[in-house]
């Protein structure tokens, strides 16, 4: 059976850099906390605990000097000013391709554009540029949740998107946008590393039998990922972990895709790939 693995799996840079400074700021003698996860796959979560990391759910008053970690999602203003006030010293290892979606936002909304965020509602990124402006933004998740009264009485709108947003998704939503709003100024703010991971889908599984994506079923990125390779081709499989392989999808298979999500480690590829290798070895 052959394997053909995504150049674009795993880690992306914003993913990986986070990962490295969290690590750096564990190695500090004063206890380091984090808002929920740092990001969104469970092993990695656990390497980032093991190494004295702390989970919180929410920032509390304290006299000891303590770190707050920003995650690579990034957070709000009020976050950060609060912790601030609390005492943390604050370590952000917020990824740049998003601090670089706050700042269009930020400016955007200083030159009297309405902000429109094309993403996830609950998800920590949309909450974190949400959070940078001093007006309400408008966030729209899918083109049939569009407030149409609301949008229609915009004058001028910003839009910006979530880092990790599908472009074909999104320009369903745009069309709507424009066709009711005076003023529309687009900004693709899908960073590259999504868009490579997006473009490699197109592909992979209509070059092989199966796909499997590699990711936690948390991951916003990976479920993208899965939904476009299932759309594409049926045997489309998204498992966390090597265990959850089933020899069943890969019996008189000659060829796999394997691919992953940006926060899926290489150990749990590597995995992955080892178990595939083991049935055909079989
Ligand atoms: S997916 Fe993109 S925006 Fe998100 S952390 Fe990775 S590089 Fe940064």
């Amino acid at each position: 059976m052959k394997i053909n693995l995504a150049t674009s799996a795993g880690f992306c840079f914003g993913v990986r850099r986070a990962i490295n400074i969290a690590m750096d700021t564990a190695r500090n003698n004063k206890p380091v906390f984090m808002l929920g996860d740092i990001v969104h796959n469970e092993e990695v979560v656990r390497q980032i605990q093991k190494a004295g990391i702390k989970k919180i759910y929410r920032l509390t008053a304290g006299r000891r000097e303590r770190i707050l970690l920003i995650r690579a999602h990034g957070c709000s203003r009020d976050t950060l000013q609060k912790a601030k006030k609390l005492g943390y010293s604050v370590i952000d290892a917020t990824c740049p391709m998003v601090k670089e979606i706050h700042a269009i936002a930020k400016k955007l909304e200083n030159k009297g554009f309405k902000i429109i965020v094309i993403g996830d509602k609950s998800h920590d990124e949309v909450k974190g540029i949400v959070g940078q402006l001093k007006t309400k933004a408008v966030v729209i998740d899918k083109p049939e949740n569009i407030p149409l009264k609301k949008i229609s009485s915009i004058g001028k709108a910003g839009v910006v998107l979530q880092s990790t947003q599908n472009l074909e998704k999104v320009q369903k939503i745009f069309d709507i946008l424009r066709a009711n709003i005076g003023k529309v100024r687009f900004h693709n703010t899908i960073c590259k590393p999504t868009r490579a991971k997006q473009n490699e889908i197109k592909v992979l599984p209509l070059k092989n039998e199966v796909v499997i994506v590699i990711g936690s079923k948390s991951s916003a990125n990976t479920k993208r990922i899965y939904e476009i390779s299932k759309s594409l081709n049926d045997k489309s499989y998204w498992v966390n972990s090597s265990r959850e392989i089933k020899r069943s999808w890969l019996d008189t298979v000659k060829n796999v895709g394997i691919t992953a999500g940006a926060s899926t480690p290489e150990s749990t590829i590597r995995e992955v790939i080892r178990k595939i290798k083991s049935y055909s070895c079989a």
